[in-house]
């Protein structure tokens, strides 16, 4: 059952390293970015729902699937992009109440103010025979008034309090790995991944809550299963601004144990890649797995691309984390890793996957299954979210000071 799953990951890693080697050199400085001409708004020709068109002067390389970053406000990121003075741009219609285009070092982020009325969903996709970048918005509920058109907001609206708000750390996204009738690794005694990663990941949710006073959202709080494309989307729409996956090890030789830290990158061992591997066949327990078969190559790249835009932040997470587990909780350091984990893919946030210890192990299991060898773990992730949001916070305000 597995065998299946590896050979096809295990070609699209191949194709991911290739491709990532010719397309990183283009996105030098030699490379002038493209650059967005027109922004157009239209009802959907082919269903319920509103279109945004994004037209650019040559090919985007990558962009960020829309995410909620406030009530009603949606956001999307065009990486490597630029907006030209004469770009065209069409007053707001349909959901769209208002909307800025601001550069943000190399990028651009498009924010849209959304109608509170209605309940909107939204995708990014490109179009395939312009290659424009389209938004389709799809709502439930009928506006009970046609709100006239407001005025497009220029980013000088914003203040920048406002703007260092929206960039802290105040929600974070617990995902207890696993549930449901996806039990996740099996190990000594019988003990199941799904029942270590749920305590887990509600005790750290709790004293993230309690003691810095954040806004917890977890894919899961109870045994259920949930697909891994929607455990990103989830976070997403939740606005979060931290994922932070929990997970148990498992392995053939009995005594492998010690905790390991993941982040989502191309670098990966094969030690690396057997996690991934099993972490990722999860899939096989979705009602569609040709879902992901929609992952070739390319969308891999433009969504390792969109990714990489949080890729320090989550390795710095990642190492913050082993750094609590070996110095406070005496856990064996396995390490800091890279690998291509399909529940880090959807997460447009910094997104680290923490690898507790090894089922497989009777000790370590043992460990894991105790309520303070859960309290020690919980306190361990927690404690590097709090150094991680004090630093990055800090570093907000400096670069805001400037
Ligand atoms: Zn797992």
């Amino acid at each position: 059952m597995m065998v299946q799953i590896h050979c096809r990951l295990r070609i699209v890693g191949v194709g991911l390293l290739l491709g990532l080697g010719m397309v990183l050199p283009a996105m030098g400085v030699a490379q002038a970015a493209p650059v967005v001409e027109r922004i157009s708004m239209q009802p959907n020709s082919d269903g319920p729902g509103y279109l945004v068109r994004i037209q650019t002067s040559e090919r985007l390389q990558a962009y960020s699937q829309p995410r909620f970053v406030g009530r009603n406000q949606l956001e999307i990121v065009l990486f490597n992009a630029r907006v030209s003075q004469a770009c065209r741009r069409d007053a707001p219609g349909g959901p769209v109440q208002a909307y800025t285009v601001e550069a943000r070092k190399n990028h651009l982020v498009l924010r849209f103010q959304l109608d509170a009325q209605l309940t909107v969903k939204a995708e990014a996709r490109r179009d395939r025979a312009t290659e424009d970048i389209l938004i389709g918005l799809t709502y439930s509920g009928i506006p009970t008034a046609s709100a006239p058109a407001t005025p497009v907001l220029h980013s000088s609206a914003l203040a920048p309090g406002d703007e260092r708000a929206r960039w802290r750390i105040d929600t974070i996204v617990i995902d207890a790995g696993h549930g449901g009738h996806d039990a996740g690794a099996i190990g000594a005694g019988g003990v199941r991944e799904k029942d270590i990663t749920l305590p887990v990941a509600l005790r750290v949710g709790r004293y993230l809550e309690e003691i810095l006073g954040v806004n917890v959202v977890y894919t899961r709080s109870d045994d259920r299963f949930i697909t891994l494309k929607d455990r990103g989307r989830l976070a997403n729409e939740a606005g979060g601004k931290l994922f932070i996956s929990i997970h148990a090890n498992a392995a053939r030789n009995r005594s492998a144990q010690g905790t390991e830290t993941y982040f989502l990158g191309m670098h990966k061992t094969d030690a690396a890649e057997r996690v991934m591997e099993r972490e990722n066949s999860v899939i096989q327990y979705e009602s569609d797995p040709t879902a992901y078969d929609g992952l070739n190559e390319k969308t891999l790249i433009e969504q390792a691309l969109a990714q990489s835009a949080y890729m320090r932040s989550s390795e710095q997470l990642a190492g913050l984390v082993q750094q609590q587990f070996t110095g406070n909780v005496g856990r064996t350091n396995r390490g800091v890793k890279q690998a291509g984990f399909y529940v880090l893919w959807g997460a447009s946030m910094p997104a680290i996957l923490v690898e507790l210890g090894f089922v497989t192990n009777a000790q370590e299991a043992a460990f894991l299954q105790s309520e303070n060898g859960q309290i020690y773990l919980a306190s361990a992730i927690f404690r590097a979210v709090r150094a991680f949001k004090t630093e990055y916070e800090k570093g907000l305000d400096l670069g805001m000071a400037q």
